[in-house]
């Protein structure tokens, strides 16, 4: 295990960007509405942190200390939007937007989730990559991607590289999810029917401009696909400020945590799912397709 300290940083040089706004959009009355989160600059608002590198990713995610129970604190406890009705979970490239070493990062972020909701659940597997497509989502929520519990179409994971919105600059990626409330899922939470990934490679991954990393932001962004919030703020009731003196340090810790720092161009690493992300996610597919406990 390696520790690194980032209070070598000086605060000039801290950056903080915001991983999602919430944003909800009614779609069809009260039957659909989509959810989107996108990453925006904010002042710096400097924290000393120490960070844990865990080299072995495995050990990290399946060892003794992966939680099993569904934890889910008061401070969070509107932070669960919903719940496919069945996994896996399928997603696809979009065709000749990732390279092989892209797709792998991206690829290993699932392998995360998988892992975990193994360890944890027992779930054979929450996430799968299925071949790249052609196909660009449009009017995402007029369609449904598991009619019947059954999958006939993928999540697509794909790349703005021009006119990503001025108004969203500082947002690295976006996750967009349609939410059936007519239907419960697993938790009594509504279900997922459609949802889309978008990564901003307009304001960010190019030369001179700041460099996420790829494989952290779609820990986080997955975290989202699966239908789970923040660990903390803002504005939202039921889910507690980042800034409120009185949020756990497990929140702040958590991949889920809405911000992501830069060190100049260089984006922190945050590839390991943390005890609240854990706590959290076990309540959204108790009893889930696959769960033999
Ligand atoms: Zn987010």
């Amino acid at each position: 295990m390696v520790r690194l300290s980032l209070g070598g940083w000086s605060a000039k040089k801290k950056e903080f960007h915001k991983l999602e706004l919430k944003t909800q959009i009614s779609i069809r009355a009260s039957e659909a509405r989509v959810l989107f989160t996108p990453i925006v600059a904010k002042g710096a608002r400097p924290r000393l942190v120490l960070f844990f590198i865990c080299l072995s990713l495995s050990a990290c995610q399946q060892g003794a200390s992966v939680i099993k129970d569904c934890v889910l604190p008061a401070e969070q406890e509107n932070s669960l939007n919903g719940s496919w009705p069945v996994l896996p979970v399928p997603l696809a490239f979009r065709q000749n937007d990732w390279d092989s070493t892209q797709k792998s990062g991206l690829q290993k972020a699932a392998t995360t989730w998988n892992g975990f909701y193994k360890a944890s659940k027992n779930i054979p597997q929450a996430l799968e990559f299925k071949p790249d497509t052609n196909r660009t989502p449009f009017a995402l929520c007029s369609s449904n991607i598991v009619p019947d519990n059954e999958f006939i179409d993928s999540v697509v994971v794909m790349k703005t590289s021009s006119n990503w919105p001025a108004a969203q600059s500082s947002v690295i990626a976006l996750t967009l999810f349609c939410l059936n409330f007519q239907a419960q899922g697993s938790g009594g939470l509504a279900q997922v029917f459609n949802a889309s990934m978008d990564f901003n490679f307009d304001d960010f991954n190019n030369a001179g401009q700041k460099d996420p990393d790829e494989q952290s932001i779609m820990t986080h962004e997955l975290g989202h696909l699966l239908s789970m919030d923040h660990s903390c703020g803002p504005n939202k009731p039921g889910l507690i400020e980042c800034d409120n003196p009185e949020a756990s340090s497990t929140f702040l810790d958590a991949v889920m945590f809405p911000t992501v720092q830069f060190n100049g161009l260089v984006g922190q690493v945050k590839r390991v799912l943390e005890e609240n992300d854990q706590g959290r996610a076990n309540c959204l597919y108790e009893g889930a397709s696959g769960t033999t406990e």
